[in-house]
């Protein structure tokens, strides 16, 4: 790595080192005319083609100087800033990513090159008549929900899912008009001026303790810690509203893209304006202006989606995770890394204050909370009078249940009573489709995908077989694949589909709603659903994990957790951890509201005295927490340890499994760490696509200098063709 003062710059033709997002990584280019600075996004003659590039430094290669090629002119007049490209440069050691994927991380916008021109956008110009058709209301609804932003004819069309001659008669209409309007501008100042809400003393304390350590300026991190409805949105929109007066940009990462809608409010009605909106449901207009408006310091606060971290703001002051345990964060693909612990890196670069806000931390966060390292903040009752649920475990090895029944009588008893109050019940089940197994009577066969190891699971909305694994789908057959007899295919085990068929049994007057992420084609249509279920007549909710996430259901004071159990089986050690905020994050949406009554939340298990069954019925997180650190600590574990995953994967089984073991018969630079390899063997999931995937762990003390061991052991060994191998530093399974 080459590491360059800041505000370096190169004079025309001078040589210089560009980081290409490309392969080849950093080639040595001739400054263009006018010269370039350090930071500077360039696009580059790759052979016949022309890749992007950052400009990294002084050339340092022999290369005859009258062959080198010139680059483009560069693409931003700012560069990007020196704690930026710090930023990525140790994201990638950390992660060991090669830069360029990095760099790709980092100019995820389309068109980055071409010069804003202005376009043609649609925005409203006068009062919707009283009746319309519904594609024309569908349009207005986009907009309304867009509020602020501007979207070409034909963007505007497909947001609404309607043809475009539908807008322009919106248009001929004189509802809507289509102006001439500049690219990219920048974002309405949001006033952090305008008075947030009178705050209890528990938030108003931990406002200031935040507030303070924005103006001191610098790095630090703090736990923010409350159950939910505890008030702690409240509290960090303070540090926001701090970090928008001292002229900084301040960036709020939510686990959900469903969540923002209501975030997004507000944010609106706390400063007057609509923020920055970064996710995967946004516009490539939009993603291509707020892309460069952070660069140039005119959005101040971004709300978005994981990769946001990688936006290139000018001037960062806090950083916000909401949601802190949620594994969303954690992305496993290209690039593995963790967006939580990516933003304390970043912070700790650029100075900026981390909240990571919670009612169930994650175990790393609260570990590093108790030794110091994070500041810790509480919020300890919730806002106003309303109270936690209360906790009751229905034990089924003392129930009636009769085969092919998940709700127990107890539980329907509790839900009958809520319909009779008009109140809402939420079922909670951790599993999508109808049922997760289809086994043939007659042969016991189990039906599976045939390119994964993984068994296809009955989707009965759909009527089709879907694998969970790699998304492939098939009509659900009426005879059996393996032994031909027709009729005896039967499902085996729960699913929410199954589970709203029994509630259509026992309460066929109430009104059932299923929230499961694969029932939603679009994240507006979930949005619209959950907004319906907060005010519309829904009695019954039945949900996945979802559910678990924020959403405010005002009437909702009973949950029902139909299998308490379900996570804590496996040998995985982070299994506790998880099913813990799981339930806790659940049983929290019962009976959150101000001056509702306190909800009741029901767990449905077979192990009553199992230790997280226990914790979560007595509400003494405190002490589950502590005991599971001190599990982790006795085994070397994370975050008193380190582990590192590798997968390798390729058609042939035997390749795989060759190359593994070469691996794992050089492992000296490992063992010189100090650290250990466990492996190879075969992954949790063997086999996905068609590819047989091969694991091995690598366990370290905190201290071991992990990834240049890991680097230092892969390097000499080059991987037979088409063999994928990915490092995962910190995996979320320690399996
Ligand atoms: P959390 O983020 O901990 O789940 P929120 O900040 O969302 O909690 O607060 C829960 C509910 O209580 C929200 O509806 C919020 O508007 C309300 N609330 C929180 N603090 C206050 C306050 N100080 N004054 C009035 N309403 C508040
Ligand atoms: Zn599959």
């Amino acid at each position: 790595m080459i590491h360059k003062s800041a505000s370096e710059y190169f004079p025309e033709r001078s040589r210089i080192a560009v980081l290409t997002t490309e392969p080849v990584g950093v080639l040595d280019y001739l400054a263009p005319e006018g010269g370039v600075r350090r930071g500077q996004l360039v696009r580059v003659p790759l052979g016949p083609r022309r890749v992007l590039g950052m400009v990294w430094g002084e050339g340092k290669g022999d290369f005859d100087l009258a062959k080198l090629r010139p680059v483009g002119r560069a693409i931003e007049a700012e560069p990007f800033s020196p704690g930026f490209i710090d930023f990525l440069t140790r994201a990638a050691d950390y992660t060991l990513t090669l830069p360029p994927l990095m760099l790709r991380m980092a100019t995820r916008a389309p068109d980055l090159d071409r010069p804003p021109a202005a376009r043609r956008v649609i925005v409203p110009a006068g009062d919707p008549p009283a009746r319309m058709t519904e594609a024309r209301s569908q349009v207005l609804r986009v907009i309304a929900d867009h509020g602020g932003a501007s979207f070409a004819p034909s963007e505007l069309a497909q947001l609404a899912g309607v043809g475009v001659s539908v807008v322009k008669g919106l248009v001929a209409q004189g509802t809507l008009a289509e102006i001439e309007a500049p690219r990219d501008v920048p974002y309405p100042r949001l006033d952090p001026a305008l008075p947030g809400k009178p705050l209890a003393a528990d938030q108003q304390s931990a406002a200031d303790t935040l507030r303070a350590a924005i103006r001191a300026g610098g790095y630090g991190t703090t736990l923010l810690r409350g159950v939910t409805g505890s008030g702690k949105t409240e509290v960090y929109l303070e540090a926001v509203a701090e970090c928008l007066a001292q002229g900084r940009q301040a960036l709020v990462l939510l686990p959900e893209i469903a969540l923002s809608a209501e975030f997004l409010e507000r944010v609106e009605a706390r400063f007057g304006a609509r923020p920055g909106e970064w996710h995967s449901g946004i516009t490539r207009t939009e993603r291509r202006r707020l892309w460069h408006m952070a660069g140039r310091g005119d959005v101040g606060l971004v709300v978005g989606a994981r990769s946001a971290l990688f936006l290139p703001f000018r001037d960062l002051g806090l950083i916000v995770v909401d949601e802190e345990h949620d594994s969303s964060y954690k992305q496993e693909d290209v690039v593995f890394y963790n967006a939580r612990d990516m933003a304390v890196l970043r912070a700790s670069i650029c100075g900026a204050q981390v909240v990571l806000a919670s009612a169930t931390p994650s175990l790393e966060s609260w570990v590093n909370a108790g030794s110091g390292k994070y500041r810790r903040l509480d919020l300890r009752a919730r806002y106003g009078e309303a109270e936690l649920p209360d906790m009751v475990a229905v034990d089924l090895r003392a129930e009636d249940m009769p085969t092919g029944r998940w709700i127990s009588p107890r539980l329907a008893a509790a839900v009958s009573a809520r319909i009779e109050k008009g109140q809402q019940s939420l079922l909670f089940l951790n599993r999508r489709g109808f049922a997760p197994v289809t086994v043939c009577r007659a042969c016991g066969e189990q039906i599976g995908c045939h390119q994964c190891d993984a068994r296809m699971v009955e989707h009965r909305f759909q009527n089709r077989l879907v694998c969970h694994q790699c998304g492939e789908t098939k009509p659900i057959p009426t005879a059996c694949p393996s032994c031909g007899v027709e009729g005896k295919l039967a499902p085996v085990g729960p699913g929410v589909e199954r589970i709203a068929e029994e509630v259509a049994a026992l309460f066929p007057q109430a009104k059932a709603t299923v929230l499961s992420s694969d029932l939603f084609h679009s994240a507006r249509v979930l949005k619209e659903t959950i907004a319906e279920i907060s005010e519309g007549d829904t009695d019954i909710i039945i949900g996945t994990q979802i559910v678990a996430k924020g959403h405010n259901f005002p009437r909702l004071t009973l949950v029902g957790v139909i299998d308490a159990d379900l996570g804590l089986q496996g040998a995985d050690l982070r299994a506790a951890e998880r099913s813990f905020q799981l339930m806790r994050q659940v049983a929290g949406r019962a009976g959150r509201q101000k001056g509702a009554e306190p909800g009741v939340a029901v767990l449905q298990t077979h192990q009553p005295d199992h230790p997280v069954i226990r914790a979560i019925l007595s509400g003494e997180d405190e002490a589950f927490w502590n005991a599971e650190a001190e599990g982790r600590q006795a085994m070397g574990m994370p975050p008193f340890g380190r582990l590192a995953g590798i997968i390798l994967s390729h058609p042939d089984l035997e390749t795989v499994a060759a190359f593994a073991r070469h691996l794992a018969a050089h492992a000296e630079p490992l063992r010189e760490a100090g650290a250990e390899l466990w492996g190879p063997a075969p992954a949790p999931i063997a086999l996905i696509r068609g590819r047989h995937r091969m694991r091995m762990l690598i366990h370290a003390p905190r201290q071991a200098a992990l990834q240049n061991a890991i680097a230092d052991w892969l390097a000499p060994h080059k991987p037979p063709t088409n063999l994928r191998l990915s490092v995962d530093i910190d995996p979320q399974s320690f399996l």
